[in-house]
C-alpha cells in the first residue's frame, strides 16, 4: 500500500481484516492525507482544513466504525445561513417525508425571495421526475452545471444565494466549470431521496485523531504501517513491474501493489512504458486540480454561539466555531480554556491564491465583523492561512473519461484515491469508496473475492414508495 490518506488506509484497513499481511508507506510522519491535521509551534491542533460529512456518505461511515472513529463525529441536522443583510435563513428536516422534509424550512429561507424558491422548485421537480438523471447530462460528454441550470431558467438569486452556495463548497468548483452530473448527483443523494442525507457530519476532534485505529486495525493483523517513507519510483525487470524503489536504492517487493497517491504524484512515479501499457494510466495529466483556502482566527473571546454557519454573497464561503466544535462536556474547549478559535473555509479560492496572507485575514475579518458583531470589540490572537491548490481534483464536464478504474491491466498493479473512478466527486467519501474498489479487485483478482462497497443510503417516505411501485410496476 503506497499513501496513507483515507484511500489507502481504507483499502489497508480491509485488506487486513480480508487476511492480507498489509504494509502501508507513507511518505509523511503522519496519517490522513488532505484529510488530516497538524500541531502547531505552541501546540494548538489545527486541521488541514475542516472537514465535513454527509448523512448520504455510507461508506465513510462505515470505515469510521471499522476503525472506531464513529463516535467522534458529531451529526447536526439544522443548517444555518446569513446574508450580509442580516437575514438568516435554515435548512432543518421537518415532520413530513423525503422528497417534502425541507419544504418548510425552505418555504421559510428568508435570503431567497419568491421567485427564487419557485425557480428553485421546479429544478427540484425536474430532478425528481428523472430520479437524479435528467437526460441532458449526457450531451457532449457532459454539460456544466451552470449551463443546466440557465436551462432551468434559475434567477439570479436562486443561482447565487442557493445552487453556488451548496455546490461550490460540496465539489470545490465554480458552477461554470462543474459537470452537471455532480451537482444533480448532490441534490439527489443528499437532499430528495432521503430525509437523512443531508445531515452533516463534523468531527469533533482534530483530524489525524480519526485515524489513531488505522495502525492497530494493520499491525493486529500482522501488517505494518511504515511512516516517513516515500516511495521514489517502481523498479522495472525485463519490462515488467517487479517492486517499488525507495530512498539509498532500497527496494521492497510484494504479491501485490496499491497505489492510493493524489493523481499528480502516480504521473510522476510511474515510467513511461507503464503508462504507454495502459490507456487510462496515459491521461492522468488531463485531470485539473481546484484549490481550497482555510483562514483560522483565534479571538480573546466568545465572538460566535453557532456551532457553523454558511456565509451569503461574501468571499469567506463557511464559519466553523472549533471552539464549540471540540468541546468537551463541561463546554470548553480541550486544552484551551480562553478564548475562541474560528475556521472559515474558502473553496474554490482561485482568487485567493496570489493574495498575501495578510490580505486574505483582513478580508475575511472585515466579512467577520459584519455577520457577527461581538468581532468588532474582540482581539484577534493570532491567525494563519492554509491555502491548498490542490485541495481536489477538479469536477470539470466530461472528467469521468480521465478517471482509471481501480484495477489496471498491469498486473498486481490497483489504484485508490478520490481522483479514480468511483462516479463521486473528490470528497472522504470517494476516497474510501476508492480503498474499498481497488481492495476488491485485489481480491478478485487472487480469487477470494469479497464484498466492501457499502450501499447508498436507502431511498425514504414518499421516494421509496414511489421507487417502489416503479420497480414493481417494471418487475425488477
Ligand atoms: C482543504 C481541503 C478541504 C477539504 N474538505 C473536505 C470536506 O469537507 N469533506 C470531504 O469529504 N472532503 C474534503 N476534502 C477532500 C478530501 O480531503 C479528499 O478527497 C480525501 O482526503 C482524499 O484522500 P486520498 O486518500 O484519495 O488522497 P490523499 O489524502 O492526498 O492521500 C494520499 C497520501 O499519499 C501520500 N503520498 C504521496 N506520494 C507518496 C509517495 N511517493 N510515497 C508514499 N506516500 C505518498 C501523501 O502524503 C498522502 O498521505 C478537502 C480537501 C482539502 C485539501
Amino acid at each position: 500500500m503506497i499513501g496513507g490518506g483515507l484511500a489507502g488506509l481504507a483499502a489497508g484497513v480491509a485488506l487486513a481484516e480480508s487476511g492480507w499481511r498489509v504494509r502501508l508507506f507513507e511518505q509523511r510522519p503522519f496519517l490522513g492525507g488532505r484529510a488530516t491535521s497538524y500541531v502547531l509551534p505552541d501546540g494548538q491542533h489545527v486541521d488541514n482544513c475542516q472537514h465535513v460529512t454527509l448523512g448520504c456518505c455510507t461508506n465513510l461511515e462505515d470505515f469510521y466504525g471499522r476503525i472506531g472513529a464513529a463516535g467522534k463525529i458529531t451529526f447536526f441536522d439544522r443548517l444555518l445561513f446569513l446574508d450580509p443583510q442580516g437575514r438568516r435563513g435554515e435548512m432543518q428536516a421537518g415532520r413530513l417525508p423525503a422528497p417534502f422534509h425541507l419544504t418548510w424550512s425552505f418555504a421559510a429561507f428568508a435570503p431567497l425571495t419568491l421567485p427564487d424558491k419557485l425557480s428553485i422548485a421546479r429544478a427540484m421537480l425536474d430532478i425528481l421526475r428523472t430520479k437524479g438523471k435528467p437526460s441532458d447530462l449526457q450531451e457532449n460528454g457532459g454539460i456544466s452545471m451552470l449551463e443546466w441550470l440557465r436551462r432551468r431558467r434559475q434567477t439570479k438569486g436562486a443561482i447565487e444565494r442557493f445552487w453556488r452556495v451548496v455546490l461550490v463548497s460540496a465539489l470545490d468548483e465554480e458552477l461554470a466549470r462543474t459537470d452537471a452530473r455532480f451537482g444533480i448527483d448532490v441534490f439527489w443523494k443528499a437532499f430528495l431521496s432521503n430525509s437523512t442525507g443531508y445531515r452533516m457530519g463534523v468531527p469533533a476532534v482534530p483530524l489525524a485523531n480519526l485515524y489513531d485505529g488505522c495502525k492497530s486495525e494493520i499491525e493486529r493483523r500482522g501488517g505494518e504501517v511504515v511512516l516517513r517513507t516515500p516511495v521514489r519510483g517502481l523498479k522495472i525487470e525485463n519490462g515488467e513491474f517487479a517492486g517499488l524503489r525507495f530512498d539509498e536504492g532500497r527496494e521492497e517487493t510484494a504479491d501485490a501493489y496499491v497505489f492510493a497517491v493524489p493523481h499528480t504524484a502516480l504521473g510522476e512515479l510511474l515510467p513511461q512504458s507503464i503508462k504507454q501499457s495502459d490507456a487510462a494510466l496515459a491521461n492522468l495529466d488531463k485531470i485539473n486540480v481546484a484549490p481550497i483556502t482555510g483562514v483560522h482566527l483565534w479571538f480573546d473571546r466568545q465572538v460566535m454561539t453557532d456551532p457553523f454557519l454558511t456565509l451569503l454573497d461574501t468571499t469567506t464561503q463557511w464559519i466553523f466555531n472549533k471552539s464549540a466544535l471540540y468541546a468537551d462536556s463541561n463546554g470548553k474547549e480541550k486544552g484551551s480554556p480562553e478564548g475562541q478559535y474560528l475556521q472559515l473555509v474558502i473553496s474554490a479560492s482561485y482568487d485567493l491564491l496570489q493574495k498575501p496572507r495578510q490580505e486574505i485575514i483582513d478580508l475575511c475579518l472585515g466579512e467577520l465583523r459584519e455577520a457577527l458583531p461581538a468581532v468588532r470589540d474582540a482581539e484577534l490572537v493570532k491567525a494563519t492561512v492554509i491555502k491548498e491548490a490542490a485541495a481536489t481534483f477538479s469536477p470539470e464536464p466530461g472528467v469521468h473519461r480521465w478517471r482509471p478504474r481501480q484495477q489496471t491491466s498491469v498486473p498486481r498493479l490497483f489504484l485508490a484515491g478520490d481522483w479514480t473512478d468511483t462516479g463521486w466527486p473528490a470528497t472522504m467519501e470517494g476516497a474510501v469508496r476508492s480503498g474499498y474498489l481497488a481492495a476488491e479487485a485485489l481480491l478478485r483478482s487472487a480469487g477470494t473475492p469479497r464484498r466492501l462497497l457499502q450501499p447508498d443510503l436507502e431511498p425514504d417516505g414518499f421516494i421509496a414508495m414511489w421507487l417502489g411501485r416503479q420497480s414493481a410496476a417494471t418487475g425488477s
